[in-house]
């Protein structure tokens, strides 16, 4: 009840658009299919507390066949309930072993009335070659034989039974309508979300490419004003990528964040830009782009909210189902549905990746070219043969010292290095993207080249 009511409480305070709450988890509908399966079995003598007492039973078979080659499928199960999938139908099963000599079931825990019902069901047959083995043999040993495995007979190529040859009971399909029921509605709204989801990275995906042509006109104008822009989206991006919003890389929470935790991220990077806000200097257009930036990551946690609310709606309800009918589906959902993009895609980390791809290179972090020797930038820069690039100034000390090894990976490729290692496209980059950086380096380096031609405080005579 409580949760039910929290859902829908939720799904309302978040004003999600109303084609969104339509793919959203019936929670309540999907309750009362849950009612409906219980007392279908109630009605066959199958209550949760009989069917309880099978999946003892059930475990302990298993319990006891330890040595088997294949541990997934447990071996002769007197009662087994799974689902299998056609391309677009779940098919739920519930099969009770019965002897093949007189229709009975074996287990003892049902009542007579249920055991002839059961009788009259019709049996799915063994082959003559396993029925031919003795009653006993397949219930309670443990073999260690190979078993062959086969297709289970409604044709679902994935969920592979394993057929033990020295089994040697039948079994009876339950016929159940409501679970049916209940896992049609499950496929077809985790259908929807997955549609959803798709078409959601779709528009993200198209709103960050028009925001990186975007940005990249602003920081590519022909004016002066080009520069402030670039200063200023370098600082928002940098800011974006301490803030980890959506993904943690520290040692106690790695991953991606809950949501909760990832709008109070969002809020401090908010906060953090507004506070900048004045010394960024944005344009118009620059501060409508930082606009959308906002929006597309608000737009992000939005979606991502929809899906966690979801996500607990699916958990609840499937733990539901067990506890209410113990039909033991185990909370696990059937390999159908926990292959839906919904259930295994993380649509965070899908945009986080076009962010990264897309925008952020746009304006690149000093950080990613300093030179490892002096921790300035690498201008000019110098490529080694080992493709390590250090500023000229570095390696003409090197040079000077004949240090031979690479200071990063200790190949010999300093002493070869001349003018043709000079790295023209990359100097070209740094110049235009680091513009300020490469002047104060260029003037460092013209001091150092008269450092060593005339002596220390050479320029201080020059004054003279
Ligand atoms: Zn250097
Ligand atoms: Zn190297």
């Amino acid at each position: 009840m409580k949760f039910a009511h929290d859902f829908d409480a939720s799904l309302r305070k978040e004003e999600y658009p109303p084609e969104w709450l339509d793919s959203a988890i019936s929670y309540r509908q999907l309750k009362k299919c849950i009612k409906k399966v219980q007392k279908e079995l109630q009605e066959l003598g199958l209550d949760p507390h009989i069917l309880e007492q099978l999946w003892q039973n059930v475990n302990n078979n298993d319990r006891n066949i330890t040595t088997r080659a294949s541990p997934e499928e447990p071996r002769s199960r007197p009662y087994h309930y799974s689902v299998s999938s056609g391309v677009a139908t779940l098919k739920p099963r519930l099969t009770v072993a019965i002897d093949p000599r007189d229709g009975l079931p074996l287990d003892a825990w049902l009542s007579p009335e249920t055991r002839n019902f059961l009788k009259g069901l019709p049996r799915s047959p063994r082959t003559e070659k396993q029925l031919s083995f003795s009653a006993a043999a397949g219930i309670d040993g443990g073999t260690t034989q190979p078993m062959p495995l086969s297709v289970s007979e409604h044709g679902n190529p994935v969920e592979l039974q394993i057929v033990d040859p020295t089994e040697a009971f039948e079994t009876v399909e339950i016929p159940l309508t409501s679970d049916s029921e209940f896992f049609q509605i499950l496929k077809r709204e985790l259908d929807d979300l997955n549609r959803l989801q798709e078409t959601k990275q779709k528009q993200l995906t198209v709103q960050i490419n028009k925001l990186g042509s975007d940005i990249t006109k602003l920081t590519e104008m022909a004016s002066s004003r080009s520069r402030a822009e670039v200063e200023a989206w370098r600082e928002i991006f940098r800011l974006y990528v301490d803030s980890q919003i959506f993904f943690s890389t520290s040692e106690q929470d790695a991953g991606t964040r809950p949501c909760s935790t990832a709008q109070k991220q969002l809020e401090d990077f908010s906060n953090g830009i507004a506070d900048k806000r004045k010394r960024l200097r944005l344009s118009h257009n620059g501060s409508t782009a930082l606009k959308t930036f906002l929006y597309i990551n608000a737009s992000l946690l939005h979606f991502m909210k929809f899906q966690e609310i979801n996500r607990t709606a699916l958990t609840k309800i499937m733990k539901k189902f067990d506890k209410q009918t113990a039909l033991h589906m185990q909370a696990n959902l059937p390999p159908a549905l926990a292959n839906e993009h919904f259930v295994a895609h993380d649509l965070a980390k899908a945009a986080c990746f076009t962010i990264q791809e897309q925008l952020l290179p746009i304006v690149p972090q000093i950080n990613d070219y300093l030179c490892p020797v002096c921790l300035t930038i690498s201008f000019k820069p110098v490529r080694l043969r080992c493709n390590h690039v250090f500023c000229i100034r570095c390696l003409i000390v090197m040079q000077r010292a004949k240090q031979d090894h690479c200071p990063l990976c200790r190949g010999g490729f300093v002493m070869e290095a001349c003018s043709e290692n000079l790295d023209a496209k990359l100097m070209k980059f740094l110049k235009r993207k680091f513009p300020a950086e490469v002047k104060a380096k260029q003037k460092e380096n013209q001091h150092a080249a008269g450092v060593d031609r005339y002596g220390e405080g050479y320029d201080k005579c020059a004054v003279m």
